[in-house]
């Protein structure tokens, strides 16, 4: 079968703002069908205005129905088995480590139904996993708000506990990976939270754009995105509190939602209302990926200490593929090998869906 690209019919719809560019180009790959009929498949590539990395949209493939997500999977025969579980309440003070004396005399942090203790198998200088709750098994978009904020909570109290302790852990993050197919070890649902004084290849990425940006235009990296994002209103999608919630416009993962808390680039500078209604955005999120029959996804909030006063607070979340069995992984040679996310659908379409579940 041949595959002709026919670069008469490139249409670049190229918009600025005076600093950030949304980039997107249009074309079409002919082929011709087993029924001998040739058919044109659309293509779109855009380039992402924060990192300038480039996705592509298959449109094509989104006709097709991804094997797997017909209905939301039913729980792993194990949900239920919560003697195994060191998450689960009654093993936590057998079975998890404590915070060393000098950050936690306690050992564990506790916040409402939350606990916090350090990761078994560190990733770094600081490395801890916040519970939400007893829950051992949370179908996504069925955990309760409280629960939410109060998970969130004990990570900015822990990270705010090592700030103290260690001032130049100043690259943070909190994550969340949901199901194993998110990358997730444990069923029983926990946030991970980092800090360190050695930057991932995100945070040091950020730190240099933000800077340069703000260096170069006087404003902030995020609430440019977000003003050029809310003249447009393509992609759009609600408000909890003080975040704003929109579809990225060239995802780095299916159905990529962002929220954003402008003018906010501290964790001291977030009270507790901030992480409620960030919670409330999260669950939000997930009962937009429950009705798309999808049941794992991951989360970043990626935080700089470092007095740079640059980067606002950004959540990112995207779907993961199903935990399911067979399932194939959302992940391929095109985004491991060559470097560009493909996924299948607009984030225009992703927006006009996730919208009423910002208006319930
Ligand atoms: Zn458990």
């Amino acid at each position: 079968m041949g595959v002709i690209f026919d670069s008469s019919e490139i249409i670049s719809l190229e918009r600025k703002t005076p600093m950030l560019q949304f980039k997107q180009e249009r074309f079409h790959s002919r082929i011709v069908l087993p029924t001998g009929v040739p058919a044109d498949r659309p293509i779109e590539i855009r380039t992402h205005p924060i990192t300038g990395r480039t996705c592509r949209i298959t449109y094509s493939r989104g006709e097709e129905r991804e094997p797997g997500t017909e209905a939301l999977p039913a729980p792993p025969p194990f949900a239920a088995d919560r003697d195994q579980c060191p998450f689960c309440r009654a093993r936590i003070a057998a079975c998890t480590p404590q915070l060393p004396p000098e950050l936690c005399p306690q050992g564990r942090m506790t916040r409402g139904a939350s606990t916090l203790f350090p990761n078994l198998f560190p990733y770094g200088r600081y490395s801890a996993v916040s519970l939400f709750d007893d829950g051992h098994f949370v179908e996504i978009g069925t955990a309760a708000l409280q629960s939410y904020t109060d998970g969130f909570l004990n990570c900015r109290d822990y990270l705010l506990r090592v700030l103290s302790h260690d001032p130049a852990a100043v690259f943070m993050a909190i994550t969340q990976n949901h199901l194993p197919s998110a990358g997730g070890s444990l069923l029983h649902p926990h946030l991970q939270v980092q800090a360190d004084r050695t930057p991932a290849n995100s945070q040091r990425f950020l730190q240099g754009r933000a800077a340069e940006y703000r260096r170069q235009s006087g404003a902030r990296l995020f609430s440019e995105y977000l003003q050029y994002e809310r003249q447009s209103g393509q992609r759009s999608i609600g408000a909890t509190g003080s975040w704003q919630w929109l579809a990225a416009f060239a995802p780095e993962g299916f159905f990529e939602i962002w929220g954003i808390l402008p003018g906010v680039t501290s964790l001291r500078e977030a009270p507790d209302d901030h992480w409620q209604a960030l919670a409330q955005g999260v669950l939000n999120t997930q009962k937009f990926y429950r009705s798309l029959g999808r049941n794992g996804y991951n989360l970043g909030l990626l935080l700089l200490e470092d007095g740079s006063d640059d980067l606002e607070l950004r959540v990112v979340l995207t779907v993961r593929s199903n935990y399911a069995p067979w399932v194939r992984s959302d992940f391929t040679g095109f985004e491991v090998m060559l470097g560009d996310m493909a996924t299948f659908s607009a984030p225009e379409l992703t927006a006009e869906k996730a919208r009423p579940f910002w208006q319930r």
